[in-house]
């Protein structure tokens, strides 16, 4: 069993008050042993004051000194010479102070309790030729400790009591927007992801903490609705081809075809299989890359070779429509890069300025340094071209400028995402520079290998 309180306003307030009362008990005790020595440092000034009237009138005359008493008020006090009594006063002899220096030969200063009860400090000096021994009363001074010790003693319970319920409001206080922004975080679930922390002042540790919570928040969020859109998107991409195979089946099922319709019906088919196939690829693709499991291996590439072999690989696509496809290289251009992937990026460009741009269309390729000493590909073609409202969100997934049109063309809108994660899985960006109309040109820019 742990005596630790769970609760953090507890916890606190037991630390404040145990700091107060250690800090109140140190300074109790110093403040009470301080008067308490001052009080008898003057009480012992007075007997010296005493003891120097005293040795004053032994010196003028000894048979003198009982005037002490008389004249100077001192009413505790004895003169020995050679340990016989020269003088005592009537008072020293009824409290039996000759007893409290028993045993104490030459100078001494003691505390002392008289027959009755009696406290009393008491001096005495010896000098070569005699002893002056005086007593004071020392009752007041005690009274006096003693008041200040009831005081402190009470004060210090007192002192505590204020701690314990000064600190638990203190804390309370402070620890109320922890309640609030406990309170507000419970009620946050995957579908109030809008709601955010109260933040009563950014600047202090809780508003610093609620704020980086809010901003945890927005990212998640931001996350969550990137997903609904993306499994919205996704559903709607598999529908099409899922729901024209369905009608292409349901007419070759209602009508009787002859041999070679149904090859046609199986045909289209297999054509639909193949956009899913491709579909759930490209889709495969990005969730590995947003899973960060793929992990590009780099290595020095000679980008011209790489664009060589791209463009080789899908000629006989751009042969089909008679577009003019080549590559321009303007001496070594090397990068640090996984190959693999930037080949589906290069890739992924190409058969877009093959799909979009019109028959016998012109398409270049370019490899080559840019002035900042960064390595690029470019894919340039004579295309309808890209207004620039739609730069920025072309890379977006599923994002397609006229949806029909490049769906009718295998396009889904996924292309471009996947060659962004590629470039810049590699450390690279990729640039448009397009105007409708104009043609279209993609960059891609890698660091220097
Ligand atoms: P898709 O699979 O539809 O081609 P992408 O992500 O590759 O998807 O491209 C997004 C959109 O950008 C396309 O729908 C198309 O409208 C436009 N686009 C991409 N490349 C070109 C290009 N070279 N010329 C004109 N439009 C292009």
């Amino acid at each position: 069993m742990t005596l630790r309180p769970r609760s953090v306003r507890a916890r606190l307030t037991l630390w404040h008050a145990a700091v107060l009362a250690l800090i109140v008990c140190a300074f109790s005790t110093t403040i009470f042993l301080l008067v308490r020595a001052r009080l008898l440092e003057q009480l012992d000034a007075r007997l010296d004051r005493d003891v120097a009237t005293i040795e004053r009138t032994y010196g003028e005359d000894p048979g003198e000194v009982s005037e002490a008493d008389s004249r100077a008020g001192i009413q505790l006090f004895e003169v020995l010479e050679a340990d016989r009594v020269l003088y005592r006063t009537e008072a020293w002899a009824r409290k039996g102070l000759h007893s409290a220096l028993d045993g104490r030969p030459g100078t001494a200063v003691l505390s002392w309790s008289s027959r009755d009860g009696e406290p009393l400090r008491v001096h005495s000096v010896s000098f070569p030729t005699h002893r002056i021994s005086v007593a004071a009363d020392e009752s007041e001074l005690r009274r006096t400790v003693a008041t200040l010790a009831l005081v402190l003693a009470l004060g210090i319970p007192c002192a505590i009591a204020l701690a314990i319920g000064g600190g638990f409001l203190l804390a309370g206080r402070v620890l109320a927007p922890v309640g609030a922004m406990a309170e507000r975080a419970r009620r946050i679930t995957a579908e109030s992801l809008g709601e955010r922390l109260p933040v009563e002042d950014a600047g202090d540790e809780f508003g610093r903490l609620a704020t980086i919570f809010n901003q945890t928040l927005g990212r998640l969020q931001d996350s969550f609705e990137r997903l609904r859109r993306f499994t919205a998107d996704a559903s709607h991409e598999l529908r099409t081809p899922l729901t024209a195979m369905r009608s292409v089946g349901e007419v070759a099922l209602h009508d009787s075809l002859d041999r070679a319709g149904y090859r046609d019906v199986i045909g289209s088919m297999l054509e639909e299989v193949q956009r899913l196939t491709g579909l759930v690829e490209n889709l495969l693709t990005l969730t590995r890359a947003e899973s960060g499991r793929l992990q590009p291996s780099r290595s020095v590439v000679d980008l011209g070779a790489l664009a060589a072999r791209a463009v080789e690989h899908l000629r006989v696509l751009a042969e089909e429509k008679e577009q003019k496809l080549e590559v321009e290289r303007n001496g070594l251009v090397e990068a640090q890069c996984d190959p693999a992937l930037l080949r589906q990026g290069v890739v992924n460009l190409l058969d877009n300025a093959i799909k979009y741009t019109p028959a016998r269309g012109e398409i270049r390729v370019s490899v080559r340094t840019l002035p900042s000493g960064e390595a690029a590909i470019e894919v340039k073609d004579s295309g309808p071209g890209i207004a620039e409202v739609h730069h920025r969100r072309i890379f977006d997934r599923f994002y397609r400028l006229d949806g029909a049109r490049s769906r009718s063309s295998g396009g889904m809108g996924l292309g471009l995402a996947i060659t962004r994660w590629t470039v810049e899985a590699n450390g690279g960006r990729v640039e448009v520079e397009s105007e409708e109309g104009r043609g279209s040109l993609f960059r891609v820019v890698l660091p220097a290998g």
